[in-house]
């Protein structure tokens, strides 16, 4: 059993029946030593995605504040070669962004080939917060799923490989984090009674999510629900989840990199060939 749960496209999501303290019948320690050998898994994985360059990754990560969008991009792209990965965090859009269409600010930034990109919220924010918050008419924000389902399926088309994770949290635990903050000086710096507001759409939100992983979970595209209350499950879900979905592409890197060393090599020799001894 897979330790997320995939949304099959076209399929109802029930978020009250899925569990966000999920431990995959495993202790912590246990966790932590299948992570690790997964980690290392990504690792090199990740150097043929970039050697290869024919395809890109474009891991988008949504949950509620607290849900650990931060802390799964820390533990999950810990062993990455940086300068292959690029990190994109979404924030209120500014007034130029706001004067374009949704995808104006996010296509913009989708991962070239050979690179490895992360969302930290994304495109998903205009069907979340704009839908919770009356941000758009409910005409302009309906219109989106079908749009991003487009959008994501031009990419996939284009040789992006997405995975999208929705980071699953109780109320109860993100309670419990938002108070840690408060507890902890060195983590104060995280407050935001902004946080506590939101806090107050939780229903509202949970419906949202539940309608953009329902329509916008496709073949090309499809969502993920990560049982987030436990960070160290968190982690290993998450990089499951991406070892399993790029290892099927790993067969095709490798033909392209023995074309690319047979190119190479040949190079070589008929340079050494031309040069008197
Ligand atoms: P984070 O919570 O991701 O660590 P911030 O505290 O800066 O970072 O929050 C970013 C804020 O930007 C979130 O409240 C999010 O809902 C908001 N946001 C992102 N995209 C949009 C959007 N398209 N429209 C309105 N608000 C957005």
């Amino acid at each position: 059993m897979p330790y997320a749960h995939k949304v099959a496209p076209g399929s109802k999501v029930a978020l009250s029946k899925i569990k966000p303290d999920d431990n995959g019948g495993m202790d912590k320690e246990e966790g932590l030593a299948r992570f690790a050998k997964l980690n290392a898994e990504l690792d090199v994985i990740q150097e043929e995605l970039y050697a290869a360059g024919t395809h890109s990754v474009l891991l988008v990560l949504q949950g509620m504040d607290t849900s650990g969008k931060d802390g799964t991009i820390r533990n999950v792209l810990l062993n990455l070669n940086p300068q292959g990965v690029r990190v994109e965090s979404f924030k209120v859009p500014t007034e130029e962004e706001l004067a374009h269409d949704f995808l104006w600010r996010v296509h913009k930034v989708a991962p070239r080939k050979g690179e490895f990109g992360v969302f930290n919220r994304s495109h998903y924010e205009d069907v979340l917060v704009v839908r919770v918050h009356d941000l758009a008419p409910k005409e302009v924000w309906q219109a989106r799923y079908e749009q991003i389902n487009q959008f994501e399926a031009l990419l996939a088309a284009t040789g992006t490989i997405i995975v999208k994770l929705f980071l699953h949290i109780s109320k109860g635990e993100q309670e419990e984090r938002l108070r840690e903050r408060e507890q902890d000086v060195t983590k104060a710096w995280k407050l935001s009674a902004g946080d506590w507001r939101e806090r107050e759409y939780w229903d509202d939100y949970q419906n949202a999510y539940e309608d953009a992983l329902e329509r916008c979970s496709t073949e090309a595209a499809p969502w993920y629900i990560v049982p987030a209350d436990r960070k160290w499950f968190r982690n290993l879900a998450a990089t499951e989840v991406l070892v399993d979905t790029l290892n099927a592409y790993r067969d095709g890197w490798h033909a392209t990199l023995d074309e690319m060393s047979k190119a190479r090599v040949a190079e070589l020799q008929e340079y050494r060939a031309g040069k008197p001894v």
